[in-house]
């Protein structure tokens, strides 16, 4: 096969900014692919295609490869990989044959898309001089090949669009969603757990930049979580190839809180100095939103009371893509990403250690408020931000 053909969808319905898009595309699509797989990747009429250069011996690991990447790829709903023939009748006759020969089939429909009308035939009427050829060539070797266009075994695809006349037999699907990076940036609280790669994962498919923030508590638990989470970033860089992770030490933090406030408001205390944290990296990278992985009632601290009274602490809008799934659905695709393996690892999670018996579940405002003036609020921040590292993970 010489060309893959990767159709969009909702891209087509961005008006003004559908070029910006599809160029995105183009791009997103050249990075994810090996520089010697591909001659050029380019847009025409409502698709991208991808020449790729002449196969070789290891023609079908290449495609495998290929398959992989582009999978990953958010904006491609469908794609394909085509053989291109002349625009004539003949020619796209005489390839579909090649293309069906050693495929074993009883029926089998020919399915014409016609994007340049200027072709002298219609849709339809491709498909029928297809079929028909088809049928005719079968003669006496395939007594029984039928056309059937409910169900049948095979279909051949055609597509006619500028010069070209694609054929391929099998559309592979596609991730969808918005191509990476065309809708600005947010910040990820990440935390080694199942759920907040899988709340990336939702904002990245809509075209969100992630960049992440992970706070630790080492000494007063080891350095895994850091290990763990650059593992998650690793595999969500599948998506978007390079990321950024702010690791925030968040130890003499907790250990104000702890000594300072009451235990039972302990997580929400710590939850509003993240929030603070996060907004102030918000700020330095330019990123207009936050993300996390709380769902309704998961744990204490994502009652709507506790969540209502941590936000308050922000201005930033805060998006939880999970706050009503269950956990199943969680699991279930935080395996399909590929990152469930590495969050279910043991580790001790900076908010966990100290946990006390009986959290608040309604904490109110003004109470947090008042443990909160024990707390150096700003000083603790500014702290904590100047002992962050960045890191870059590629
Ligand atoms: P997760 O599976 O994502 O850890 P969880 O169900 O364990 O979530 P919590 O521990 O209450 O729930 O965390 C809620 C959200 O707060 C997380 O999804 C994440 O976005 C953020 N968060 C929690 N701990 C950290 C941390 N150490 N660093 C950064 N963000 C965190
Ligand atoms: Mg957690």
């Amino acid at each position: 096969m010489s060309y893959v053909i990767c159709h969009y969808s909702e891209i087509g319905l961005k008006g003004k900014n559908r070029r910006f898009f599809e160029e995105k595309l183009v791009e997103n699509i050249k990075r994810s692919l090996k520089p010697h797989f591909f001659e050029f990747v380019k847009r025409i009429s409502g698709r991208v295609i991808i020449k790729l250069t002449g196969l070789t011996k290891e023609g079908i690991k290449k495609q495998k490869e290929i398959k992989a990447s582009l999978k990953n790829v958010f904006g491609i709903v469908n794609f394909a990989f085509a053989e291109n023939s002349k625009q004539e009748i003949e020619s796209i006759e005489k390839k579909t044959l090649e293309l069906l020969r050693g495929k074993k089939f009883k029926t089998f429909k020919i399915s014409t898309q016609r994007s340049k009308k200027e072709f002298p035939l219609t849709s339809q009427e491709i498909n029928e001089k297809v079929g028909e050829y088809i049928l005719k060539k079968a003669k006496g070797k395939r007594q029984k090949l039928k056309v059937d266009l409910e169900n049948p075994d095979i279909t051949c695809f055609i597509e006619i669009v500028e010069k070209y006349a694609f054929l391929y037999l099998e559309k592979f699907k596609g991730v969808g969603g918005l191509p990476m990076t065309v809708s600005g940036k947010a910040i990820v609280l990440l935390s080694g757990g199942i759920d907040s790669p899988v709340a990336t994962f939702y904002l990245m498919k809509r075209g969100v930049k992630a960049i992440f923030v992970h706070f630790y508590a080492h000494p007063y638990t080891n350095k895994a979580s850091i290990q763990k989470v650059t593992q998650i970033v690793e595999v969500l860089n599948k998506f978007q190839f390079i990321s950024k992770i702010y690791l925030v030490p968040f130890a003499k933090i907790q250990k104000e809180i702890l000594l300072k406030t009451p235990a039972k408001l302990r997580v929400i205390l710590y939850r509003r100095m993240m929030f603070r944290i996060t907004e102030k990296i918000a700020q330095r990278e330019e990123a207009q939103a936050m993300i996390t992985g709380e769902s309704v009632g998961q744990v204490a601290s994502q009652t709507l009371e506790n969540i209502k009274v941590i936000e308050e602490v922000v201005n930033l809008p805060i998006f939880r893509p999970l706050i009503g799934q269950d956990k199943e659905e969680i699991i279930n695709k935080a395996q399909e990403i590929g990152t469930y393996d590495i969050s279910i690892l043991p580790y001790q999670d900076c908010c966990s250690r100290f946990l006390p018996k009986h959290p608040a579940t309604k904490a109110q405002l003004g109470e947090l408020k008042k443990a909160e003036k024990k707390l150096k609020i700003e000083k603790l921040v500014k702290e904590a931000i100047k002992t962050t590292e960045l890191k870059i993970i590629k």
